[in-house]
């Protein structure tokens, strides 16, 4: 199978994955996940492991999955997909690299191809097709659906994994790969300890991830070995504030039951917190921002920002988490000025701002008005990165706030492309198309862009058509 072939696939699986109501764009996790992911994939191209061809013709995106077990999976063409529950269990962020690692090696060693090419000459979305199957039922293991097909599912999982050899190969390389990036080799012993731990307790359904990375005992003497090249009686990794604080983001966003916002502000106001080391407490306040905030008790959620912005006046990084989420809730509460202030001192770097950070400014932007500067913003974020689906979303209400109508409409179709959903980007098209008829304003450069994307969206409608 070819690069191109097997980015086609992936591309396949991707468009499927966005469609589903599980999936989530959270720019804050998404910048603290991709930023590791970015780290990891330089280094594997320092080490030669990570080709120039298949860097540029992969996606190399990680999708965040809103479920609470513990699960990461490397896809065919570049994708990855992460849950909420392995960000949310992870005691620090050299933890998570270890797992980004180890996946980023099964494609980086062409593991993936292989597995593909095992299954003969099976149609691209027949194998597509198992392996959504396959990751439907590692999610939700009790679902009626995946009872009746279980014995096919476990069959298909099986002919879908890794074999033994690949899986110690994807940890010697990721290894090689977390450590010289400069992540600790301690989280790689301590995630492999958690999940020594759950398989001890045959915690599965809680852990898809050890289903699809099975322990086995060449694993355990690797990482034996592996242990003792590091000095003894290590202590363990100090918990930051920032991963405390994005771990409760991700535990929160995981469970957004009201029964669990309660107990989150109960856990918050326990009279012990104050013996807690200043990270645990960052993580508590956190919880109890996110959870007053869906609740919709905004004053309360007030307090619980201003005491966990103090708290964290001291750590730059844990700082400009604290503000992100205190924009997201002026916001919420229809105070924009408020998020501007917040957002206003947050530097952006050489690379410009995070796109946590501009997406918040640019909603600010709009709430208050001055969807221009928004929309400016956005364009140059977009030009350089068309796959932005939320970008393209908020540019698209950033128009629509100008009574930009035609363009608002381009942009959809834009977010359906970014998608990969093409049928509706034609929509979409088409819907401006009947809009630049009827309307009473010509604009002769919207017209052709629109023109010209229509084209070029049937062409890709046209190549979808053919891949079955
Ligand atoms: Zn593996």
């Amino acid at each position: 199978m070819s690069t191109s072939a097997e980015r086609q696939l992936g591309d396949r699986i991707a468009r499927e994955l966005y469609r589903d109501p599980d999936y989530l764009d959270d720019p804050i996790l998404g910048d603290y996940v991709q930023g590791i992911w970015l780290r990891l994939m330089a280094t594997a191209r320092q080490r030669g492991e990570l080709s120039p061809e298949l860097q540029e013709r992969f996606a190399w995106e990680v999708v965040i999955g809103r479920d609470r077990s513990v699960n990461a999976f490397a896809l065919p063409g570049g994708y990855m997909g992460v849950h909420l529950g392995l960000i949310a269990m992870v005691s620090n962020e050299d933890e998570l690299a270890s797992v980004l690692a180890h996946e980023l090696s099964h494609v980086t060693q062409r593991h993936i191809v292989r597995i593909i090419s095992r299954q003969g000459q099976q149609a691209p979305w027949l194998i597509g097709a198992m392996i959504l199957g396959a990751l439907a039922a590692a999610s939700n293991p009790g679902a009626a659906g995946a009872m009746i097909v279980g014995g096919q599912a476990a069959a298909v999982q099986g002919q879908l994994n890794f074999s033994r050899d690949m899986e110690r190969e994807a940890d010697r390389v990721g290894y090689g790969v977390m450590t010289q990036a400069g992540f600790d080799a301690r989280g790689f012993v301590g995630m492999f300890e958690k999940l020594q731990q759950a398989n001890r307790f045959n915690d599965t359904s809680a852990f898809p991830y050890l289903r699809s990375h099975p322990l086995t005992t060449e694993r355990i003497a690797d990482m034996q070995s592996r242990q003792q090249l590091q000095p003894r009686a290590a202590a363990p990794i100090a918990l930051t504030m920032t991963h405390a604080m994005l771990a409760a983001r991700a535990r929160m966003l995981a469970n957004p039951e009201v029964d669990n916002l309660r107990a989150a502000l109960l856990q918050a106001q326990g009279q012990d917190t104050a013996a807690l080391p200043p990270a645990r407490r960052a993580g508590l306040y956190y919880a109890a921002v996110q959870a007053a905030l869906g609740l919709r008790e905004f004053d309360q959620a007030q307090q619980w920002q201003e005491r966990l912005q103090k708290l964290a006046q001291d750590d730059a990084q844990a700082q400009v988490q604290a503000q992100l989420l205190g924009a997201e809730l002026a916001l919420a509460r229809g105070d924009p000025a408020r998020a501007s202030d917040l957002l206003h001192s947050l530097a952006s770097g050489a690379a410009g701002p995070s796109r946590a950070l501009l997406f918040l400014r640019a909603r600010a932007w709009t709430q208050a008005g001055q969807s221009r500067e928004a929309a400016e913003q956005l364009q140059v974020w977009l030009a350089s990165r068309p796959r932005d689906a939320l970008g393209w979303q908020l540019l698209s209400t950033a128009y629509a706030t100008q009574g930009q109508t035609l363009r608002a409409v381009r942009a959809e179709a834009e977010v359906h492309v970014a998608r990969l959903d093409y049928a509706a980007a034609r929509d979409r098209l088409r819907a401006a198309q009947e809009l630049l008829r009827t309307g009473g304003t010509v604009d002769h450069i919207e017209a052709s862009i629109i023109d010209t994307r229509s084209r070029q969206v049937e062409l890709l409608l046209r190549e979808q058509a053919l891949e079955r």
